[in-house]
């Protein structure tokens, strides 16, 4: 039994005929950038996440850089960013010559929290990036709510939480990545929806950015050979448009495998009092892009050597906080998160994916019990 962190092996065997079918008809066509596949698949995405405009990119560093340009952040700007998160969120704030001003998050969800929002802003601010991490939305109603009293502007990073639903108090919900300004997602093969190569894309609901957004992916040309901006070269090729638009189907399906393996790891591990299992949030579904324990006061490293010996593979998501991190200490005015800094030291993230058999979770949470002696 081979174990990993993700099966995208198995995973393409089970759709093999209708992705194929999908790339020779690309092949046949020869149609390698624009063309119908990828109109079919951004109208697809539109249609599944319930937003006006998916503007497809080539991946989702690019797709938050792109966000950040169409609504002309400036340099000096201070976006407000989780201190926890994949290093890409915060790159590109520092790439556009924004300032990042690294927040702390919650212990339970990972996830950024309105009142550190809050208390970060200042006069020089102009938008939040909310991060729907390892899977579930940022509280985002009460995030929107400060951000239209502030005028601020909310681009969610959605790259790993896309398919899940956020309610609101009224009882509506949305898709995670239609509720912001801009939501941006990525396509990276092991995400949720993975393209067989590099993909993003931005969402929005408002007609003027998803022009300005656009216009920027495609070297700031409005007419063909007249650039009024400078832009980016940025597209999803018709290849990965036609595998995504396969793969589209099956998200919820994904997501609900995913879930499940989710929740028998929470039965498992349900009894031992030195591991605790991730929360999920009352106002949002989980599409566990990641299955993330908390084991404070614990030896993490002998459990990944105890579990490696048995050929089960397991990861740290995030070991080092954005703050601590060599190119961010430009940024950074001294003073730790201590919400970041507990997690950084106490998160281990266990193999999650489409394709988990109860043979391999009870194999994976035999090993786990074992090394706590239960
Ligand atoms: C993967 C990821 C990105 C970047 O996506 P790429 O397609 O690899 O550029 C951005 N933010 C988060 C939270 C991610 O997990």
């Amino acid at each position: 039994m081979h174990i990993s962190m993700v099966d995208l092996k198995t995973q393409y065997s089970r759709i093999k005929d209708e992705i194929d079918a999908a790339v020779m008809e690309v092949l046949a066509s020869s149609q390698f950038i624009g063309g119908p596949k990828v109109i079919s698949f951004r109208e697809n995405l539109e249609k599944y996440l319930g937003v006006k405009h998916v503007i497809p990119c080539a991946n989702g560093t690019d797709a938050l850089q792109i966000a950040m340009m169409a609504l002309e952040l400036k340099p000096g700007d201070e976006v407000i960013v989780p201190a926890f998160t994949y290093v890409a969120t915060a790159e590109v704030i520092g790439l556009l010559g924004l300032v990042p001003v690294l927040t702390d998050v919650d212990p339970e969800t990972f996830n950024i929290r309105v009142d550190h929002v809050e208390a970060a802003i200042t006069p020089r601010t102009k938008a939040i990036v909310p991060v729907h991490l390892f899977g579930q939305s940022a509280d985002m109603e009460p995030i929107m709510a400060l951000a239209k009293k502030h005028n601020l502007y909310v681009i969610e990073d959605n790259a790993q939480a896309i398919g899940a639903d956020y309610r609101f108090s009224d009882g509506t919900s949305q898709k995670t990545g239609s509720i912001g300004h801009f939501g941006c997602t990525s396509f990276f093969p092991s995400k949720n929806l993975g393209c067989y190569g590099d993909g993003g894309a931005l969402m929005t609901n408002d007609d003027a950015l998803a022009n300005a957004a656009r216009i920027i992916a495609n070297h700031g040309q409005t007419k063909l050979y007249y650039h009024d901006k400078i832009g980016v070269n940025s597209r999803l090729d018709a290849l990965q448009a036609a595998i995504l638009d396969v793969k589209l189907k099956y998200l919820d399906e994904y997501c609900n495998a995913r879930r499940d393996a989710a929740d028998y790891y929470d039965r498992a591990f349900k009894d031992i009092s030195a591991l605790k299992t991730p929360v999920r949030h009352p106002n949002s579904t989980h599409v566990f892009h990641q299955y993330t324990l908390q084991m404070p006061g614990s030896d993490r490293e002998a459990l990944k050597a105890h579990l490696a010996e048995q050929g089960i593979p397991s990861m740290i998501y995030y070991p080092v906080p954005l703050y601590k991190q060599k190119a961010f200490q430009g940024w950074w005015h001294g003073g730790v998160l201590p919400v970041t800094e507990h997690l950084c030291e106490s998160v281990i993230s266990l193999p999650i994916h489409t394709e988990l058999t109860k043979e391999t979770l009870e194999k994976i949470t035999g090993a786990v019990r074992s090394f706590f002696g239960s």
